[in-house]
């Protein structure tokens, strides 16, 4: 259904690079005129996003339900009321944001004084993702308009009726001048990355990752990578296991089934106490999802057919299939398919050497919790990892020893939601970051400046050179 949706976008688009050539003219022309930097313009076009917010909120979670059957709270909770607070930060902040800020200066330059001025980059393009296709399209773009930049965003065509929403929505709400939408898929998305841009945002795989920064070369152009990764969860034996087993649930089947970037991809934890966390992970699933998850109206489908192909080719390889020790049920036709918990599944297993990305949770088990780090430390660096311990040691050495994206202890997914941290990646997990001041920082330019008076004029910088000048 959503294919076919998809197909039929990128059919009627037929948007190609001279389209895109101007686009990006136009859109400059806008720029240089000025508007975008001031604080009133930008403060308007976040107000114009919360209003378009509110007044089509039952449309967007509509859209959303239609690309993912997201679940109304969801839906609610995690993207519009996301986007509704990122708005509300930044009309809280960016006043300040915008201020020169104070540098200090040595007594090379003495007499002097120094600031930071933070300006726009220009032009700037947002590629998004289908998985939480309002929050990850807008929230770049909030960025962007906070730093005073114009901004074309392209959607992600899997998510089409969110895609066709935003396009609409902000074609009636946003000054159109300096911010447009481009819906297609990969012809449209190219040509938009043979112009030159100021930034590009990309939020995706890292396949198509590598697309964009190949392209942003050409022009020089600065990116954004926001990746995905492995994200693993590491469970020690000390803790309050009914809890841990709910923030486990609601980092990975509570955050659209597993369809989320810092979703927990595997848990480690130790031999002897694995049973124990299977059991309360299986007696928690119950209670959230029933005895039927299939049916549950509380789970988001997978996205579409190529998806739900990935997904069961991992459970299917031979050496995982027998290892399912809860879930594993699918219905193609709904594109659904249940939590499942798998046990031991072997390293070399496909499931342990890509991320998942869906509801399947692999647990791998360790003698010693310890040798947890030394797993996640071999693979590439994730995006989240999360510890669950009340051993201060061990928080101690997790957060010393493991690179990623972002750590959580004894929550998953969470610190997504701290305005005051960086949301991005390290390795092959992205480049860059963003979030509040971040986003604002992630589309400014840093511009340093220096003001010196003509006092101070030293000899010793002018010819001709001489010793006696370095004496002095
Ligand atoms: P996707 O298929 O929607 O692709 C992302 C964007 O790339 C889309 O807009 C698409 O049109 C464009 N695209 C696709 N093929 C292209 C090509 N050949 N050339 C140029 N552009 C192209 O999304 P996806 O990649 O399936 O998203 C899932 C991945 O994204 C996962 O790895 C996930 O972890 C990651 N992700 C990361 C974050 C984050 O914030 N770090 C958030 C969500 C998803």
């Amino acid at each position: 259904m959503a294919d076919m949706a998809a197909a039929i976008i990128s059919e009627r688009m037929q948007f190609n690079s001279e389209d895109a050539s101007a686009l990006a003219k136009e859109l400059r022309v806008g720029f240089d005129s000025g508007k975008t930097r001031s604080y009133q313009w930008r403060a308007s076009q976040i107000e114009a996003l919360i209003k378009l917010t509110q007044n089509h909120e039952e449309e967007i979670v509509r859209a959303l339900y239609s690309d993912l059957s997201k679940p109304h709270t969801e839906a609610f909770v995690h993207e519009i009321g996301m986007l509704k607070n990122s708005c509300k930060v930044v009309l809280k902040e960016l006043k300040h944001w915008m201020k020169p800020e104070k540098a200090k200066t040595s007594i090379t330059t003495f007499p002097s004084s120094a600031e930071i001025v933070s300006e726009p980059l220009g032009v700037v393009l947002v590629i998004s993702a289908w998985n939480y296709p309002f929050l990850l399209s807008l929230d770049p773009v909030i960025g962007a308009i906070a730093a005073g930049n114009a901004v074309v965003l392209k959607p992600s065509e899997i998510a089409p009726a969110t895609s066709s929403l935003m396009a609409k929505l902000l074609g009636e709400y946003m000054d159109s001048s300096c911010i447009r939408v481009v819906e297609g898929a990969v012809d449209e998305t190219s040509a938009l990355l043979q112009q030159k841009w100021d930034k590009i945002f990309y939020t995706g795989n890292g396949r198509i990752g590598r697309i964009v920064m190949t392209a942003a070369a050409k022009h020089l152009t600065p990116v954004v990578l926001e990746l995905g990764g492995k994200s693993p969860v590491v469970v020690d034996s000390n803790i309050n296991l009914q809890v841990a087993s709910r923030r486990i649930i609601a980092g990975k089947w509570g955050c659209n089934n597993g369809q989320a970037c810092i979703s927990p991809d595997y848990i480690i934890t130790t031999k002897d106490y694995a049973p124990k966390l299977v059991d309360a992970l299986k007696t928690e699933l119950e209670a959230f999802y029933g005895e039927h998850p299939l049916e549950s109206k509380d789970l988001s489908r997978i996205v579409n057919s190529n998806h739900f192909a990935r997904l069961t080719k991992l459970l299917d390889e031979d050496k995982v299939s027998g290892k399912i020790v809860y879930g594993g049920e699918r219905n193609e036709s709904k594109l659904r398919i249940a939590p499942t918990l798998l046990l031991d599944v072997p390293r070399n297993s496909m499931i342990m050497n890509e991320e998942i990305f869906g509801p399947l949770l692999p647990i791998i088990t360790v003698d010693k919790l310890e040798e947890s780090f030394d797993v996640i430390n071999s693979g590439t660096k994730p995006l989240a990892a999360y510890l669950f311990t009340n051993n201060k040691k061990l928080k101690e050495q997790f957060v010393k020893t493991i690179s990623a994206g972002g750590l959580v202890v004894n929550d998953t997914t969470l610190h997504l939601a701290v305005h005051t941290l960086p949301f991005g990646g390290v390795g092959e997990s992205g480049i860059g970051a963003y979030h509040g001041k971040f986003s604002f920082d992630a589309f400014s330019h840093k511009k340093a400046v220096l003001y010196r008076s003509f006092l101070g004029d030293a000899a010793l910088r002018y010819p001709p050179y001489t010793n006696t000048k370095l004496r002095v």
